[in-house]
């Protein structure tokens, strides 16, 4: 027998479609799907070369060390986004987080 594709799947189980559970599942397969194409949250910094592990950046690190002469000081970090990238430690990688301001002049009396 062959097993149905996810789309014969998915016109099976419209079909039938009594039972809202099934459609639930369905739902939740598309968004596990869509989730798995996009396979990662944006990057804050996408600019900069993604890594998939930090030995992999640490790796990039090294090369491009023996081509500065070690001049360059440099640093991998695990991203938002999932991945790994490298800066110059001398860089901020995120925004510092704005302080929560309290608002002055309200409590006038
Ligand atoms: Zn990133």
């Amino acid at each position: 027998m062959v097993p149905f594709s996810d789309d014969e799947l998915e016109a099976f189980y419209r079909e039938i479609e009594a039972r809202t559970a099934y459609r639930e599942l369905m739902e939740n397969r598309r968004a596990e799907r869509s989730a798995r194409r996009a396979e990662l949250p944006d990057c804050p910094t996408p600019d900069k070369l993604p890594f998939t592990s930090p030995a992999a950046a640490m790796d990039s690190i090294e090369r491009i060390k023996a081509r500065t002469f070690g001049t360059v000081s440099l640093r991998y970090y695990e991203c938002a986004c999932g991945r790994w990238h490298i800066t110059s430690s001398a860089q901020l990688t995120h925004r510092p987080i704005a302080p929560v301001r309290r608002r002055k002049g309200k409590k006038k009396r």
